[in-house]
Parts: structure tokens; C-alpha cells; sequence
């Protein structure tokens, strides 16, 4: 298969430079990481059925435990001046509903946007107003012909899109003039990647991208937003100690002490509220 030459954030040719996963191009000019070639429907397949297992919490519901999402209420809280409910908001990628229905809890009118038909319809089958679709011009025009929504939330699904540019200018042009943006991705730079672990290995074959901290923020201000805030997420220790195969006496023993260092270290996730500039 030939690799794609151009850049999918900013449209650059690439030299096809080799990035540490051998998966990924390093794009010259804006430094994204960008999948040389594009997966096979094999691949994406096994993608599915991945994610499905990674969310589905053994059954097939969305998880309704939002003690550890709670935190990003306050950072939504915090970029909106507390004013969220009634807020309308889109939950691109919701999966089985997670946080459409965390979103819901909170007051805000969500709706969610997935490209699954049976994880949309588990979604609906728990009460949730979840749309079936990929995040699209089309997909905008048939299901929310001039629509706008306060918020529109990306939360570890930005890097499945096959164009930034577009994808940035519809949330432009689909957000309301208090109206935010809410990323959360995997970010490259994470300890659980430094023994050689691929960078796929959490999000899968379909990432068409894997963004650093400072790729993802200089692609949000070339396309016209402004950061209002970010915040990094730290590696589990638990995460850290399965990445770093550690094993036995001294596994047990990082996993007990590395939780108040962790934060030291570069972030595993990393989340940006954008607004349109
Ligand atoms: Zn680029």
C-alpha cells in the first residue's frame, strides 16, 4: 500500500521520516505523528472488537460509575464559569455512552455521536440520545440541519479522523459563540510508551494520528482556537507497571510507590479546552 505523503493537520508533504513507532510518520512541518498507511478493514475489524471489550465493562452497558470522571467536570466547570446546565452538548465517539450519560448527570442536554450502529443503539437502549454516524459535514447536515451545541466533546477519539483541517472548521462553525471544545487523548510522550510498547497499543489500528501535548495545541491555533485551559493526566501506576514489565517483589512495590510521583513524569493523557479564537 503507498504511504500517504500529506500531513492530515496541516497538509504538508512529509519526507516519510521514520518516527519511533515505525507505524508513524513525523510530519516536517508541524511535527503531528501521522500513520504512514492507512489501516485495512481487517484491521479496523480488530479494532472494533477491542475497544468493544476495553468498554463494554462485561455488559454491554454504560458505565454509570463516574468517580473517575468527575474531575473533568471541574475543569468544564472551571472554562465555562459554572454555568453548564442546559448547556447542549455533542459527545463525539461515545461509545457505549460513558460520558453522554456522565454529561446527562450533570445537567447538560448531550448528545452522542457514534460510529457503531450496536454500541449507538446499547446507548439508546439505556436512555441516551445517541446518533449513529461518523463526525462528518454529511453526518451534521442529516442528523442537526443548523444546529449548534455549546459544547462538543472529543474525549480519546480525536485521533480517528481523516482530516483536522475539516474537522476543526465544522466545530467552528457548529459551536455556539459561548460555545467550547473538550479534548482528551492518549499522548505520546507518556511513560507507558519509553520500553518500546507501539503507540497503537491502547487506541488501535484505525488512529489515523498520535498527537504530543504541543503537536495537538499548535494544530487547535493554527485552525483558529485559543486554550483556555489544559490539564495532564498522570500514569496509573498500574498502567506503569505493566508497561514497564515489572514483575514480582519490585512490580508489587512500584505499584505501591509510584502513585505520588507519577505526576512528576510526563503525562499520559492530556486534556484541552479550545474556543473558537
Ligand atoms: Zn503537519
Amino acid at each position: 500500500m503507498p504511504l500517504d505523503p500529506l500531513c492530515p493537520a496541516c497538509g504538508a508533504k512529509t519526507s516519510q521520516e521514520r518516527a519511533v513507532d515505525p507505524a508513524f510518520v513525523r510530519c516536517p512541518a508541524c511535527g503531528l505523528l501521522f500513520r504512514g498507511q492507512k489501516a485495512s478493514p481487517a484491521e479496523l475489524e480488530d479494532l472494533n472488537n477491542h475497544r468493544l471489550s476495553q468498554h463494554d465493562h462485561g455488559d454491554d452497558k454504560p458505565n454509570l460509575d463516574f468517580r473517575f470522571v468527575e474531575p473533568e467536570m471541574t475543569l468544564l466547570r472551571q472554562a465555562a464559569g459554572d454555568r453548564l446546565a442546559g448547556w447542549r452538548a455533542l459527545d463525539v465517539g461515545t461509545a457505549l455512552g460513558d460520558f453522554t450519560a456522565f454529561l446527562d448527570h450533570h445537567g447538560l442536554q448531550a448528545i452522542g455521536l457514534e460510529p457503531s450502529a450496536p454500541r449507538a443503539a446499547i446507548g439508546r437502549a439505556h436512555g441516551l440520545d445517541v446518533r449513529n454516524g461518523r463526525f462528518s459535514r454529511e453526518m451534521f447536515d442529516r442528523e442537526f440541519a443548523g444546529e449548534r451545541f455549546d459544547l462538543i466533546s472529543f474525549r480519546e477519539c480525536l485521533y480517528y479522523m481523516d482530516d483536522y483541517t475539516e474537522t476543526l472548521s465544522l466545530c467552528k462553525q457548529r459551536l455556539t459563540p459561548r460555545g467550547f471544545l473538550y479534548i482528551r487523548v492518549h499522548v505520546a510522550e507518556s511513560p507507558h510508551y519509553w520500553r518500546g510498547i507501539p503507540l497503537t497499543t491502547r487506541i488501535g489500528p484505525a488512529a489515523t494520528v498520535f498527537f504530543t501535548r504541543s503537536t495537538l495545541i499548535g494544530m487547535l491555533n493554527r485552525n483558529g482556537f485559543s486554550v483556555v485551559t489544559t490539564h495532564p493526566v498522570p500514569l496509573s501506576p498500574g498502567h506503569a507497571v505493566e508497561a514497564w514489565r515489572l514483575r514480582g517483589v519490585v512490580g508489587s512495590l512500584a505499584s505501591r510507590l509510584l502513585g505520588p510521583v507519577m505526576p512528576w513524569f510526563p503525562p499520559d493523557r492530556f486534556v484541552v479546552i479550545a474556543r473558537p479564537s
